[in-house]
C-alpha cells in the first residue's frame, strides 16, 4: 500500500503546541505588564505591508532588504512583503492616522510574527516572533536610558540571568561624514580580504563593514576607527547622558564600539542584549535610536528611539538558564460518570463549575469508569467528581483529590465551595 507523502512545515516555521502555549501566555503576560508601568500602548499593525515601506524603512542596503524579505505580488499586481520587523509598521500607522498630533511623546508597543528569509538554526527561524517598542516625539538621553531599562526589566521579570549590556553611540549624519572618510582609509588597503557583500558595503555604507556576521571580516576591523573617536561635541553630550541615565538607573553596561546598526537614519545610541548559554544566535534583544527614519518614511522630523527581542530566544534563554516556567494548565475537576444516567448531572455540574470560572471537563468517548479516572489522571485534573448510581440517588457527589487520593462525599450543591480557589 502507498501511503500518501505528509505534509511537513515549511523550513525555519515552528508549531507551538499546547504545553509550550501556555509558556509563551506567560511571557507574553510579564512583557504586557511591564509595558503597562512603563506607560507603552499597543499597537497592532497588519502582518503584510506595501513593499516600499520596508524598502525606504529598512533600508535597500540591509541584508533584510537584500535578501531576507519574503515578497510577493497579490492578485492585484502589488508587490506585497510579509513584515520582517515591526519599526517601519509602526512609523507607517504613525503618519498615516497623524499621532504625531498627539501629545509626545507616544510610546507603543507591538508583539507579534515577523519573517525572514534567513538560513535557520537553533535560535534563528523564518516565522519568529518579537515584541518591541517605539518611543516617537523624544529626542532625550534620558528616555534612551529608561528604553534601555524597559528592556532589562522585562528580562530580568522573566528571571534571566548573565545578561550582557553592549551600548554604543552612532553619532549624527554630521559626525558620520569625518567617520565615514577615515573608516574608508583603514579599510581600502584590505578592500579584497573582506567578504563580497562588505566590498560591496564599502561604497554605499562602510558603516556596516564593522558589524559582519562573517568572522574573517570581524578580525579585519579591530583597529578600525571607531565613531566613539569622532563624535561631535552634542553628540558627545548626548551619549554621556545616556550613560550617566544608565548609572542612575543601576545598569551596567559595555561599550562596544564595533556595536552598530547600519543604517542612515540610525543615530546616537544603539544597544544589543545579549544572552549566556544559547548558542551561536545570543542576541536576545536590540535596538536604537532613529531620528531620521519619520523623514524616511515620508514624515516631519521626528526623532524615535526603539528595540525588539526575540521571543523564541527568550525562551531559549530562559530554559538554558533554568528559571523555572509555570506549570501548563491543568484541569480543576473532572467528572467521571458511572452510567448514562448520569450525564445529564454531570453536564448541571459542569456548566455551573465553568459558568464559575473552574476549568472542567468530562469524558465524551464511553470509557470505562476506571479508564475515566486513569484519563482524568492524564489531564492533571486537581479533582475528580464521580457520579454513580449512590450519588445520583442520594443528591451527592464523590469528590477525590488527585494529589492526596483522599475521597469525600459532598452535597451537589457544595461541590465548588469544597474544591476552593482556581
Ligand atoms: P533585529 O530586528 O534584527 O534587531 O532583531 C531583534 C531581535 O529579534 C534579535 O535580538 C533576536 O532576538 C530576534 N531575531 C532577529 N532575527 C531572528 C530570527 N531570524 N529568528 C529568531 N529571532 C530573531
Amino acid at each position: 500500500m502507498r501511503l500518501n507523502k505528509t505534509i511537513t512545515k515549511p523550513r525555519g516555521t515552528n508549531d507551538i503546541l499546547p504545553g509550550e502555549t501556555e509558556q509563551w501566555q506567560y511571557i507574553e503576560e510579564i512583557i504586557r505588564t511591564v509595558c503597562r508601568v512603563y506607560g507603552y500602548r499597543e499597537i497592532r499593525t497588519p502582518v503584510f505591508e506595501h513593499t516600499e515601506l520596508f524598502q525606504r524603512g529598512v533600508g535597500e542596503t540591509t541584508d533584510i532588504v537584500g535578501k531576507e524579505m519574503y515578497t510577493f505580488k497579490d492578485r492585484g499586481d502589488r508587490s506585497i512583503t510579509l513584515r520582517p520587523e515591526g519599526t517601519a509598521a509602526v512609523v507607517r500607522a504613525y503618519l498615516e492616522h497623524k499621532i504625531y498630533a498627539a501629545p509626545q511623546p507616544v510610546k507603543l508597543y507591538y508583539i507579534g510574527p515577523m519573517f525572514r528569509y534567513e538560513r535557520s538554526e537553533t535560535g534563528r527561524y523564518r516565522q519568529f516572533h518579537q515584541f518591541g517598542v517605539e518611543v516617537l516625539g523624544v529626542h532625550s538621553p534620558s528616555i534612551d536610558a529608561e528604553v534601555i531599562a524597559m528592556a532589562i526589566a522585562v528580562y530580568q521579570r522573566l528571571g534571566l540571568k548573565e545578561l550582557a549590556l553592549h551600548i554604543n553611540s552612532l553619532g549624527c549624519p554630521q559626525c558620520r561624514v569625518e567617520l565615514r572618510r577615515k573608516l574608508q582609509d583603514f579599510l581600502r588597503p584590505h578592500l579584497k580580504e573582506f567578504c563580497p557583500e562588505c566590498q560591496g558595503r564599502f561604497e554605499r555604507n562602510p558603516l556596516r563593514m564593522i558589524d559582519c556576521k562573517n568572522k574573517e571580516c570581524n578580525n579585519l576591523v579591530i583597529e578600525a576607527p571607531s565613531i566613539l573617536d569622532y563624535l561631535c561635541a552634542e553628540c558627545q553630550v548626548f551619549f554621556a547622558g545616556v550613560k550617566s541615565g544608565l548609572d542612575l538607573l543601576g545598569i551596567s553596561y559595555i561599550i562596544d564600539k564595533n556595536l552598530v546598526r547600519g543604517l542612515d537614519y540610525y543615530t546616537h545610541t544603539a544597544f544589543e542584549i545579549m544572552a549566556k548559554g544559547i548558542g551561536a544566535q545570543s542576541s536576545i534583544g536590540g535596538g536604537g535610536r532613529y531620528n531620521g527614519l519619520v523623514e524616511t518614511c515620508g514624515g516631519p522630523p521626528i526623532p524615535g528611539i526603539g528595540y525588539a527581542l526575540g521571543l523564541e530566544r527568550v525562551l531559549l534563554a530562559i530554559k538554558a538558564q533554568k528559571v523555572p516556567l509555570p506549570p501548563a494548565g491543568c484541569l480543576d475537576l473532572f467528572v467521571v460518570t458511572a452510567s448514562t444516567d448520569a450525564e445529564q448531572v454531570a453536564f448541571e455540574i459542569l456548566a455551573q463549575a465553568r459558568s464559575q470560572g473552574y476549568a472542567a471537563d468530562k469524558d465524551y468517548t464511553g470509557r470505562s469508569l476506571k479508564a475515566q479516572m486513569k484519563y482524568a489522571g492524564k489531564l492533571n485534573a486537581r479533582y475528580t467528581v464521580i457520579i454513580g448510581e449512590n450519588e445520583l440517588n442520594n443528591n451527592t457527589l464523590a469528590v477525590k483529590n488527585m494529589l492526596t487520593g483522599e475521597q469525600v462525599a459532598i452535597d451537589r450543591e457544595k461541590l465548588t465551595e469544597f474544591i476552593g480557589g482556581k
